[in-house]
């Protein structure tokens, strides 16, 4: 088994746009990991906590979170051009429409293969099969969703080492699909493998890796915009009616993989799928708390729909994944081999089918240090006997306990509190002034003052 370095910094893929954001908080109540502040009368991000999870791109009233995009030009510069596509791109369009079209319309934009990256599922399953007997941690813990893996790092630590470190379909495809090509006598250097993603947290883990040293991908393409490239194509052109000559090794199993269920259906034990964040969240709090056990394997995914839920999808989530099963069912009724050929030469996934270490990074670790550790916690405690529990967001932080913890780790004060301060006032801890001035820092002076066309009043009616 290969050991492989974890990159150190988290990359992320969504940013607010300043210059749109209205501070209107939206995003800040849903944000999983408690990730945003408003200061200035915007929301930040703060980098260590976030985990590309989307929840506040679908918050935002007025699309002022963008999502990072990789320049559609950078393909040309290399004279191999592969796009690998999640078979969700195709279940976006009516089943009318062959996949050989969408394959056609791929080509047309500029990629000279197309390749479906659940074609490599029989290998995940079969590295997934070997963990799983040789380790007996449970539950197993998919790591196909890098918002999940990412939110078990920052939020939930100790479940770190449950986490299967088995590479997900897109990794295990960029590989094969690479060492394929290089077989067949093209020069690697020639080869740009790119991956068409439905999500933020696919860009920020092609771009920061989770237990690898880099990616084997080049670029990431946003499935929005080869979405409305491939329908501007099928609305021109003649579509295909034969099915596209696809790589033998996509199965009726490699089809569903990505929607919910795709992947608990094929663990030995008890199995259980969740999707959507919240959902998860409150799931492991259980797991940690120990309210629950016997379970031996995890698909968990931050979509509502799993990946056809993804933020960068442009189809209905719910026709998505009906069409995806009549495709899978029209697999199966031609699979004749009930065992799928897991390994044909082109890539060993004793080398290349596994994780290297995934590193705890808890966001709740208040001091490195042990005792400095347990000083804040007692702090902590202490802030919150004045703190008067409203959750209000007035101070700009999401909720008490976070402002609590914002002051105990130096990235708050105690006069943020909107109502602390009229008590701080009364008893001269504080002058008018000064609390007027705490409050424009939150919220940006010209929130405070008399205007009826102020940002915020106007767009929320928009
Ligand atoms: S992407 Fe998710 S974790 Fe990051 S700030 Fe938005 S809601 Fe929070
Ligand atoms: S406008 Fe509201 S929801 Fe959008 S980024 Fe700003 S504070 Fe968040």
């Amino acid at each position: 088994m290969q050991t492989k370095k974890q990159t150190r910094d988290f990359h992320h893929a969504l940013a607010v746009q300043a210059d749109l954001c209205t501070g209107c908080t939206h995003c800040m109540a849903v944000c999983p990991t408690r990730a945003i502040r408003i200061r200035n009368g915007k929301a930040i991000i703060l980098a260590n906590r976030c985990v590309d999870c989307g929840e506040c791109y679908k918050a935002c009233p007025v699309s002022a979170i963008a999502v990072e995009q990789d320049d559609l030009q950078m393909i040309f510069r290399f004279p191999v051009r592969v796009i690998l596509i999640p078979s969700i791109l195709i279940g976006q369009f009516p089943r009318k429409i062959m996949a050989s079209s969408i394959y056609n319309a791929l080509k047309e934009i500029g990629f000279t293969h197309v390749f479906e990256v659940e074609n490599t599922v029989d290998m995940v399953i079969e590295a997934g099969r070997q963990i799983m007997l040789e380790n007996k941690e449970r539950p197993v813990i998919s790591s196909f969703c890098p918002a999940i893996v990412r939110l078990i790092q920052v939020k939930f630590p100790s479940l770190v080492d449950n986490i299967l470190k088995v590479n997900p379909p897109i990794d295990m495809s960029a590989m094969y699909y690479r060492e394929k090509l290089k077989m067949s006598g093209i020069p690697a250097e020639n080869i740009g493998l790119f991956y068409a993603t439905p999500c933020a947290a696919k860009i920020a883990a092609v771009k920061s890796p989770v237990g690898e040293i880099e990616s084997a991908i080049d670029g990431v393409i946003n499935m929005d915009l080869l979405y409305n490239r491939i329908l501007n194509y099928l609305q021109r052109k003649y579509t295909e009616t034969t099915p596209p000559e696809t790589d033998d090794l996509l199965s009726s199993r490699g089809i569903l993989w990505s929607t919910t269920r795709g992947e608990a259906i094929h663990s030995a034990g008890r199995a259980l799928a969740i999707d959507g964040i919240q959902n998860v969240n409150e799931f492991l709090e259980n797991i940690e708390n120990e309210k629950l056990d016997k379970i031996d394997f995890l698909e968990l995914r931050a979509c509502d729909e799993s990946c056809a839920g993804g933020i960068l999808m442009s189809g209905n989530r719910f026709l998505t994944v009906e069409r995806l099963k009549n495709r899978s069912d029209e697999y199966r009724a031609r699979e004749d081999d009930k065992i799928r050929k897991v390994q044909d030469g082109y890539l060993d996934i004793t080398e290349h089918g596994f994780l290297g270490n995934i590193e705890p990074r808890p966001i709740e670790k208040l001091d490195e240090d042990i005792s400095a550790a347990l000083k804040k916690v007692e702090r902590k405690r202490r802030m919150m006997c004045y703190l008067p529990g409203f959750d209000c967001g007035g101070c700009g932080a999401p909720d008490c306990q976070t402002l609590a913890e914002d002051i105990v780790t130096g990235n708050g004060q105690i006069s943020q509190c909107i109502f602390l301060q009229q008590q701080m006032i009364k008893q001269n801890l504080l002058s008018q002034s000064q609390a007027v001035k705490i409050t424009g820092d939150i919220w940006g002076k010209e929130r405070l003052e008399k205007n009826c066309n102020k940002i915020g009043a106007e767009n929320e009616n928009n």
